[in-house]
């Protein structure tokens, strides 16, 4: 009888929880755990809205995830991003249609709507606030993929540029990128590539040149032609793409977790699909139904098991792109009608 009591306290006490990371992962779940009644801060470390590094293009979250956050409305003027041409070095080998719909949203945009979705619902948000990584009760770390030597540049812009797809990707040999529509007509340029200090270019101009070097020139050429939109070149470095570093007994949910190579436009579908995993569990434990220790494993067994394939496949292809002797295989079979594209893309959802 006590112990009921004990339990239904604990349950009206509903235990305050803290998000250190105001990016996809971390506002979408704050947004959920809102929406259940539970006080909920992000600690921010940057302002919005912002442009980030990032391609785009989201691809392999369903509406079902999107609704179970609270969140599905704030697509409703995305591109809905169907068809695809894959050039390597300039040269078009591989044209198709993707099996579902990917949406094509600026992160401009779309952490603006989560931010005022979340404060709109009486969420705490503290910005320009850098949160330390602790392994304390009731903190989730969404703070991103973790900071650290690494190989590879991300550098995007917003452009007025003329496609011939939906999405075009254009692979070299020193990385890739994409190229995709956002809103208000333009499109976004977003590649990932070999850090390479011998390239001599500053500031914006780094992404046409990374561009050239790999062999995209004619890309380059277009891009640095074009008309950019003010403020929105950035670049980040210093990262490493698959699992992160784990700090013993940290929950983390999005990159902070493990970070997909961009290359499958799949890394904010797991952002969103990882909030949805741990939105139950964290509400549990708020509500005073299971330990903080429960709820970490819980959530942490949840997201190895639901992304281990789809991270292992696409670290395997990611290594494959940046082949060029398999690229070449690649573009053959592509160029016979063969390439399995349609059964590939499944393996990295
Ligand atoms: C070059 C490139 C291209 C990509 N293209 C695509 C694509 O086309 N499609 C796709 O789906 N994915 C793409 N991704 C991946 C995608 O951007 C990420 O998977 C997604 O942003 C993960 O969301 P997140 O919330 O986990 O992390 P983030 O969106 O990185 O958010 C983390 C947040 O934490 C904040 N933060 C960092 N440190 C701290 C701290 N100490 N304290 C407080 N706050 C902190 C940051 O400011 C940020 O707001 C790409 C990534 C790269 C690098």
């Amino acid at each position: 009888m006590a112990r009921r009591a004990a339990h239904g306290s604990l349950a009206r006490l509903k235990r305050p929880i803290t998000i250190a990371g105001g990016g996809l992962a971390g506002l979408s779940l704050a947004i959920a755990l809102r929406r259940r009644g539970l006080h909920v801060t992000v600690l921010e470390a940057g302002h919005y809205p912002r442009h980030r590094v990032c391609g785009e293009f989201i691809s392999g979250v369903s509406e079902e995830t999107l609704r179970a956050l609270g969140i599905a409305d704030l697509f409703d003027d995305a591109h809905h991003h169907v068809s695809l041409a894959w050039h390597d070095r300039g040269r078009c080998f591989l044209t198709d249609k993707l099996p579902a719909p990917a949406l094509g949203i600026s992160r401009f945009a779309l952490d603006e709507r989560l931010r005022e979705r979340f404060t709109g619902r009486g969420g705490e948000l503290h910005t320009g606030t850098r949160a330390r990584p602790e392994a304390a009760d009731g903190f989730v770390w969404a703070a991103g993929r973790r900071p650290r030597p690494g190989r590879w540049i991300g550098l995007k812009a917003h452009v007025r540029i003329t496609t011939t797809a939906d999405l075009e990707m254009h692979s070299g040999s020193n990385g890739y990128a994409g190229l995709a529509g956002v809103e208000d007509g333009w499109t976004n340029v977003c590649g990932l590539f070999l850090l390479d200090r011998e390239i001599p270019a500053k500031g914006a101009d780094l992404l046409p040149a990374y561009l050239e070097a790999g062999g995209s020139t004619r890309l380059a050429a277009a891009i640095r032609a074009a008309e950019w939109r003010e403020g929105s070149f950035s670049s980040v470095a210093g990262f490493e793409l698959g699992p992160q570093p784990a700090v013993p007994g940290l929950l983390c949910v999005g990159d902070a977790e493990s970070m997909i190579p961009p290359f499958t436009g799949n890394g904010m579908s797991m952002a969103f699909q990882a909030a949805e995993r741990a939105l139950d569990p964290l509400a549990a434990w708020s509500e005073g139904r299971q330990s903080w220790q429960e709820t970490r494993v819980l959530i942490q067994d949840r997201l190895r098991k639901g992304f281990r394939r789809r991270l292992m496949a696409a670290a395997l292809l990611h290594r494959a792109l940046l082949h060029s002797g398999i690229r070449a295989a690649f573009g053959s079979l592509a160029e016979t009608g063969i390439l399995p594209f349609r059964p590939l893309l499944p393996l990295v959802r």
